[in-house]
This record gives C-alpha cells, structure tokens and sequence, in this order.
C-alpha cells in the first residue's frame, strides 16, 4: 500500500510544502484584502482548482495502486456521519444553498440537520446524491476509497486523518495529502488576517451558518462563530 509520507529532503514534500505556501498566500490575495462573500467564494474556488491541478501533477509521479471504488449512488462516506470540513468550505457551501434554494426548501434542508443527530450528512438525498454536488466541500472533493465494503464498515479516511498520518488505508492517498497541505496553508494565511479555520463537523457548522444570518460576516471579522460545536457521533452502519 502507497502511503503519501514524504520525508523532508522528499520531492514530494517539497511539492506540498510549496502547495502549502501558495495555499497561505490565496487566503490572503483573497479573504485577506477583501472580507466579502465574493471574496470566500474566490477562497473556496481557488483550494477546489489547486487541488485538481495539484493532484493532477502528483498523480503522474504517484499514481493509484488500484481502481477507486467510488461513483455516482455511492454515498457511504456521506452517511457515515461527523464529516470533517474547514470553515470556508462550510461558509460557501451555505452561501450556494441561500442562493439556490427558496426559503421552503432550505427549511427541509434545516430540518434535516436538526433530525441528523446520528451523523448522516444532511445534504445527502434520497437517491444518495449530494443537494449542493457543485458546491460540495474539498473534503468531500477528495476523499475516495478502493474498497465500497471497507467503506461502508468503518467510513473513509478523512483529511484531518491523514494531516496526522492516519487512515490513508482505504485510499488514494494523493488528493488527502493535496487537500491537507490546502487546508493548513489557508489556515495559517487566514491566521494572519486574525481569521480563524479549524476544522469543523459539517452538520454542526451548518446549522450554525443557515441559522445566524450574520454568521459569514462576523467570521470574516475575526469571531470564533464555530466554536464549542461537538461532532455528532457517526452512524454504526448495519451489518
Ligand atoms: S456535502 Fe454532499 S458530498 Fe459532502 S458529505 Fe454532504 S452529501 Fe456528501
């Protein structure tokens, strides 16, 4: 099994190193000189497009050891529940829902959080698509799986995983390794513009962000507006 664990003379830590940086420096080309909804929408567009290009190069030099799993229905990561994302991410998926759906359909989709307690993402249909696919996080952009069963079992490796060097297993471990490298890169450019970014359980966040109307602008103005969420308990899947 290939394991993205680049020693610190490695390519390829160099490469996500860089990734990291450029990552920092598109926090504060974006949200750093311009604290508007625009402004985390560049945000959120340009992680989603560095880590296609990012994983795109890498891919060349490590490829997959095996054909991913994942397709369109497949939607056990969705619904293994306490998904993992970063604020901006959460942010501008909320700005895409307010935007897409009349107030009828976002008080289901409120509802739906509300009847979530056991984890399932909220945005997950029944069909097992996503609602907001477009819009969806870079997490659930990247992670991926060889094996549906294993998946469905224990859930995929998610990126905070992988940031500590776990739970790379059930994967391609390229795009995680990409998406980490993104997520504290803008973490520390945000940081610098007194914005925090840890990362957040997406039912949580969204609750919180479709139901304080001010809650983008008093994020971009330095306020913890996600602190002391607890993530739900995941799912136990059935047998
Ligand atoms: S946002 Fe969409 S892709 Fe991500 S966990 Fe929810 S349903 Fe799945």
């Amino acid at each position: 099994m290939r394991h993205v664990n680049p020693t610190e003379d490695d390519p390829t830590a160099a490469f996500l190193r860089r990734l990291h940086q450029l990552s920092a420096e598109m926090a504060q080309r974006t949200i750093g000189q311009s604290r508007t909804p625009d402004g985390l929408l560049a945000l959120a567009e340009g992680m989603a497009e560095l880590a296609d290009v990012a994983t795109a190069r890498l891919t060349v030099v490590l490829p997959p050891e095996r054909h991913s799993a994942c397709g369109r229905g497949c939607a056990h990561c969705c619904k293994h529940g306490g998904v993992m994302v970063d604020p901006v991410s959460v942010l501008a998926l909320t700005l895409t829902l307010t935007g897409q759906y009349d107030p009828v359909d976002l008080a289901g989709i409120m509802l739906r959080l509300s009847a979530s307690a056991a984890g399932a993402c909220a945005l997950v249909d029944a069909h097992d698509s996503c609602l907001a696919y477009v819009a969806r996080p870079l997490t659930c952009r990247v992670v991926n799986s060889y094996d549906d069963e294993t998946c469905r079992q224990f859930g995929p490796p998610t990126v905070a995983q992988v940031a500590g060097g776990e739970g790379v297993a059930l994967g391609y471990p390229v795009p995680l390794a990409i998406a980490a490298a993104i997520v504290a890169g803008v973490a520390q450019g945000l940081a610098t513009c007194g914005i925090l970014c840890a990362p957040v359980e997406l039912n949580a966040a969204l609750r919180v962000a479709l139901s304080e109307p001010d809650v983008l602008e008093r994020w971009l103005a330095g306020e913890d507006v996600f602190a002391g969420l607890v993530p739900l308990a995941p799912d136990v899947p059935s047998a």
